[in-house]
């Protein structure tokens, strides 16, 4: 029996943004692995076991499937967006350090539209300069590291995307970027709110920094804020690409 292990990303939401690289490597899958919203996105068959997990267990997740893929298993991990951005793509690694013993098995990362890169084509071109994302929850990694990158990012007038940037454990937060961005980049920056992207639910919100509020975005959503060059033309927003 030969398993391997994919990590793949469904992309945003609609299923005609899921790669056929991908497809594929569902449709020859006997495990799915992840976070159960995800999960529920794979369509049951024959022969195919479907192990949905709660959030934040992702070594758990990891491990389990390492141990299924080197009894013989094809398993995939599930992302949304893509697997590489703040998803479960570097928990395998982190799992997979741990384990010499498993190096050679059969492991593939497959790539997936990540929510950022989505939201961006529905408004216009708003990453259409440098532009760098950033992680807004301090599950991982400390709050004063968080306003750091912010804060630097800003004044490197980079274009932003903004992933978790705001739930209901932690509510302030946002509103604390936002005093940082106002700061930092004034009233007229335009700040980009996209909910729930390629699917039914799809809002995408443009409003300057000024008209912005910390109710304008939940887990649902991914925030872009422009550079400083970043402007409107007709109903759409984009960065131009020189500085
Ligand atoms: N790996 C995922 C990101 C996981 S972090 C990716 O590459 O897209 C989860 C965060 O992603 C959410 O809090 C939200 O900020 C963003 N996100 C995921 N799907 C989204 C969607 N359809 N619309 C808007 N934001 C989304």
């Amino acid at each position: 029996m030969s398993g391997w292990l994919a990590v793949a990303g469904l992309g945003p939401g609609a299923e005609n943004m899921v790669t056929p690289e991908v497809r594929s490597a569902l449709a020859e899958a006997t495990d799915v692995i992840g976070y159960f919203p995800y999960v529920a996105r794979i369509a049951p068959r024959a022969g195919l076991n479907l192990h949905g997990s709660d959030n934040r267990v992702e070594i758990d997740r990891a491990d389990h499937a390492l141990r299924l893929a080197s009894e013989g298993a094809k398993v995939v991990i599930v992302s949304s967006g893509d697997p590489g951005v703040f998803a479960m793509a570097s928990a395998l690694f982190e799992a997979l350090e741990k384990r010499p013993d498993l190096h050679d098995l059969d492991i593939k990362i497959l790539p997936g539209i990540t929510a950022m890169l989505a939201a961006a084509a529905h408004a216009g071109a708003p990453l259409g300069h440098d532009f760098c994302a950033i992680n807004l929850s301090d599950n991982l990694k400390p709050w004063p590291l968080v306003e750091h990158r912010l804060r630097l990012a800003a004044q490197a007038d980079f274009a932003m995307g903004f992933y978790n940037p705001r739930s209901s454990s932690r509510p302030h937060q946002f509103a604390r970027a936002l005093e940082i961005l106002l700061e930092e980049c004034g009233p007229n920056r335009l700040i980009t709110f996209a909910r729930a992207v390629s699917t039914p639910e799809e809002r995408i919100q443009t409003v300057t920094l000024a008209e912005a509020t910390p109710e304008m975005a939940d887990m649902r959503t991914v925030v872009i804020v422009g550079n400083s060059a970043t402007r409107r033309v007709g109903r759409f927003v984009y960065t131009p690409r020189s500085a």
